[in-house]
């Protein structure tokens, strides 16, 4: 029989696949003697079981929760439902994966028209008992019989009016009494039943609820985000209330053991005197900074500074801590791993370090290398002139500039059209999350840091101010007042996330540069990696930032870049528009000395690291005007002016471009095809790097020239064009007098190149897995036209799991990638073998190139940090994981 129900003290902190990370945690908690208000988890397998029975509790689940509860309740020494001292409790879901704000949670259940009066003579304190029952319906009403809140506030608001009061606490019992009379009309109006009085059905309905809540709009949006698998399901945690609104010796507040904006090792959150849990996190009182708790009640805050110090030991993590204080009594609700900022997640590792907690490796695997894009982005410069229009809370840190949008989904359809938008709401709920994430930052004029936005932003690594209550949000007139200064809807503006500021227009930015602790982290990385960082870059400025990032060397330079600056792209078109080979060498020639410019500057900055440049790539249209644009100015000039010169220019233009129209330009004339056919392009190329070595080698400065083959499908195309790189190589050798040391490889990007790989591997000193063309060749995808017409609907179907040109697909690409190592290396065991497509700065795949036995991998510059984590973080789970089949073996 199948245990689905299990009291906290049953379960562990290694339980989470069952009871949720949430119930997992309770029990850990429980098990290492916190003081955790006593409950029970449902398992997330009885979440599966209530689906596969059409949505209904399976018996045996419902016979395991009532065995729960009757322990619960002798625990306790309350009973659910009994009038003189009735129990009451919380129903929260819980999933393996956190998922905050996503699904519902009930407080006060238990609660009717008589237990109510048992609550008030217990406390003798009755506006507190009808202020909680009327909490609870609202709740109950809102998740349960999805009766909108709205109507609740709105009554709630004119009774609060009518009686002339400011806010909540001047409402007395009699007006909460009145209140809920009130609340009851609305539910009978809504669901033409009575709210239910049976504490047990009121149990099972919000069971249901939770279950139900798994797979509600927002929590699958999140999920897919997330990329957390729909069939986990959900844990119920049930658990008896402690109350934080009791008067002014009760509290309740969020707490995180070290900042999670800049990791600084002191306690930070913020709490509510008199209130319960949900007033914090819904932002709708601005609550006080943990640090007056230490004034307000020193003996609880020395408790839970200790407690905060514990759970770290424990967890060797930074915690997210829900406390509540009852009567002067500490509770610890619940505890999880903090999220937290890059910034914050790399001091906070390399603290933990130091302070003897984790060792190098485990804060290693403590950041995860996706969220050091946010370090890896732009800031505010130091020297530009702020005009701060107001001042929030920097709840999220990093700079964005972006026009204003008051909603969501309007945030969403700019953003995916291209427009850079800042989201303004007075506060944000988890049904904002579509529109948070098409924007560059988020403004509330509500809450504090442990807000809705807030936590979302920070996750998401976006710029975000909260809490800004010097801005009046118009949302009908779509404006935003400071004072006497409106901002319209779309008027650009500037948020500083690390500031707090707010500023109209658009300021400039600076890049970004490593703080210490994260090139000490970055230090440890480079210890444990044992594949190589390499860079794409095809200019001296891309590649000493690679270089300052840690690149060790360039992994692809794209030279068609250097073709499209816009004084030698007119050279560029003379050379393609060439009718004979005199005309077409003359303008080579003047192309020669600006790409050897080029490539002086950029193994200059690579000081002595490998230089991998690979050889024209596109096909020779892109560097033409379009065909379209062509013929509609041929056409105005055959009627303008007929007899120009201009239109006899543009004819011949058009011809040529005619002439290199391809139906598939994907496939068509580009790579090592054009050097086949235009061998003096490469040619020149080729001469250029030698130039530039022997210039730099003159200099006594060290270069690593490889010259790289795109686009090899059979090795006699290789065998050609090596031949060719030789004597070009040898001329200038003969010319300068200075010997180069340099090798000649391929990239391997089409099929038949990997399924050939031990023949190619006769002329490749060494392989560059170009995967995005791979990828492309190998799904027979074009990925302009995947990306823009199919792609998306492929993954939200799960056809594909991801997008292959993002992460790379192991299991078909993957696949090639392997058989080209092992060919290659069947011929040449010493092969040298790397990566430069998308993939090579994508954690993920990144693991794999370490799996397959590749030497390096090549990412943009601003990705290199990242993929130094990550191979360091690959390296040391595959160690950790042979270590483990070695004990057990
Ligand atoms: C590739 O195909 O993976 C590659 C790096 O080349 P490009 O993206 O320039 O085609
Ligand atoms: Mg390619």
């Amino acid at each position: 029989m199948e245990k689905f129900v299990y009291l906290f003290h049953e379960g562990n902190g290694n339980m989470r696949d069952l009871l949720g990370g949430k119930g997992a945690n309770l029990a850990e908690m429980t098990r290492i003697g916190l003081p955790v208000p006593y409950g029970f988890t449902i398992t997330t397998h009885a979440c599966n079981t209530y689906y596969e029975s059409n949505k209904t509790v399976p018996e045996l689940v419902e016979r395991q929760t009532l065995e729960a509860l009757a322990c619960l309740e002798e625990r306790m020494g309350k009973k659910l439902g009994d009038p003189l001292n009735p129990l009451l409790v919380s129903v929260r879901s819980g999933s393996v994966f956190s998922m905050p704000g996503m699904m519902d949670t009930i407080l006060n259940l238990g609660m009717n028209d008589e237990t109510v009066e048992g609550v008030a003579a217990l406390t003798n304190n009755p506006r507190f008992a009808f202020d909680s029952y009327r909490r609870f319906i609202q709740m109950f009403s809102n998740v349960v019989l999805n009766i909108d809140t709205f109507y609740f506030e709105q009554l709630l608001e004119e009774t609060r009016e009518q009686k002339g009061y400011v806010s909540d606490p001047e409402m007395t019992a009699e007006d909460w009494q009145e209140v809920i009379v009130g609340y009851k009309q609305i539910v009978k109006k809504h669901t033409r039943k009575d709210f239910p009085q049976n504490p047990k059905e009121q149990l099972f309905l919000a069971i249901n609820a939770v279950f139900d809540s798994w797979n509600n709009q927002r929590a699958i949006v999140y999920r897919r985000l997330n990329k957390i698998p729909d069939h986990l399901g959900t844990a119920v945690n049930i658990q008896s209330m402690v109350f934080g609104n009791m008067g002014n010796d009760s509290g309740t507040g969020v707490a995180f053991t070290r900042n999670p904006s800049t990791g600084e090792p002191v306690l930070y959150g913020e709490y509510l005197i008199n209130a319960q849990g949900e007033d914090v996190v819904a932002g709708i009182r601005t609550p006080q900074p943990i640090a007056a708790l230490k004034e307000e009640m020193p003996e609880v805050y020395q408790q839970f500074t200790e407690t905060s110090h514990r759970l770290e030991q424990h967890y060797k993590e930074m915690q997210d801590i829900e406390f509540t204080v009852e009567r002067g009594k500490l509770f610890i609700l619940q505890t999880r791993n903090g999220k937290r900022t890059a910034q914050a997640a790399i001091r906070i590792a390399v603290d933990m370090v130091k302070e003897g907690i984790i060792d190098r490796r485990t804060a290693l695997l403590h950041v995860d290398p996706d969220q050091l894009n946010q370090l890896l982005h732009r800031r505010i410069d130091d020297t530009a002139t702020r005009k701060v229009l107001a001042k929030g809370l920097p709840a999220s840190p990093g700079a964005a500039t972006g026009q204003v949008v008051f909603d969501a989904d309007e945030a969403e359809q700019l953003g995916n059209e291209g427009t850079k938008v800042i989201l303004v709401r007075p506060e944000t709920t988890p049904d904002d999350i579509h529109g948070i994430v098409a924007s560059q930052g988020v403004l509330t004029s509500r809450g504090g840091m442990t807000s809705h936005a807030a936590v979302v932003a920070r996750g998401m690594g976006k710029a975000c101010i909260c809490g800004c209550e010097a801005i009046k949000i118009d949302l009908r007139s779509k404006k935003f007042t400071v004072g006497d200064r409106v901002v319209h809807y779309r008027d650009t503006i500037t948020i500083d996330g690390s500031t707090g500021e707010i500023m109209l227009g658009e300021i400039s930015m600076i890049d970004p540069e490593l703080s210490p602790e994260f090139q000490l982290l970055l230090g440890w990385a480079d210890q444990e990696r044992k594949i190589g960082v390499r860079a794409n870059a095809d200019n001296p400025e891309d590649t000493k930032k690679a270089f300052e990032f840690g690149a060790e060397g360039v992994g692809l330079c794209r030279t068609e870049h250097m073709f499209m600056d816009q004084y030698r792209i007119p050279i560029v078109q003379k050379m393609i528009l060439a009718d004979n080979y005199e005309e077409r060498m003359e303008a080579l020639e003047q192309l020669l000395p600006m790409q050897q410019g080029d490539f002086e500057g950029i193994f200059e900055a690579m000081q002595g690291y490998p230089v991998t440049v690979r050889l024209l790539d596109p096909p020779l249209h892109e560097f033409l005007p379009y065909k379209e644009e062509l013929i509609v100015e041929v056409t105005k000039l055959q009627i303008l002016d007929p007899q120009s010169k201009e239109l006899k220019q543009k004819e011949q233009l058009l011809k040529k471009v005619r002439q290199l129209d391809e139906f598939n330009p994907m496939l068509g004339h580009r790579g090592c095809r054009l050097g086949m056919t235009y061998p003096e392009i490469y040619d020149m190329q080729a001469k250029a790097i030698f130039y530039a070595a022997a210039k730099l080698a003159e200099k006594g400065i060290e270069v690593q020239p490889e010259i790289m083959i795109p686009l090899v499908g059979h090795v006699n195309e290789l065998k050609q064009m090596r031949q060719l790189v030789v004597n070009a190589a040898s001329t200038v050798q003969e010319e300068t007098g200075t010997t180069i040391h340099y090798t000649i490889g391929t990239m391997i990007e089409i099929p038949r190149a990997a399924l050939t790989a031990d023949k190619i591997a006769e002329e490749a000193d060494f392989f560059s897995f170009g995967t995005n063309d791979l990828t492309q060749t190998t799904f027979g995808f074009s990925r302009d036209d995947a990306e823009g017409k199919f792609l998306q609907a492929y993954i939200e179907h799960k056809v594909l799991p991801e997008n292959p040109f993002a992460v790379l697909d192991q299991e078909g690409v993957g696949k090639l990638v392997e058989t080209g190592v092992q060919l290659g290396r069947l011929t040449k065991p010493s092969l040298k073998t790397g990566i430069c497509g998308e993939h090579g700065g994508e954690k993920s795949s990144i693991d794999f190139c370490y799996k397959t036995g590749l030497n390096y991998v090549s990412c943009s510059p601003y990705r290199v940090p990242l993929a130094r984590l990550a191979a360091a973080q690959a390296a040391i789970r595959h160690q950790e994981n042979k270590q483990e089949v070695f004990t057990t073996a």
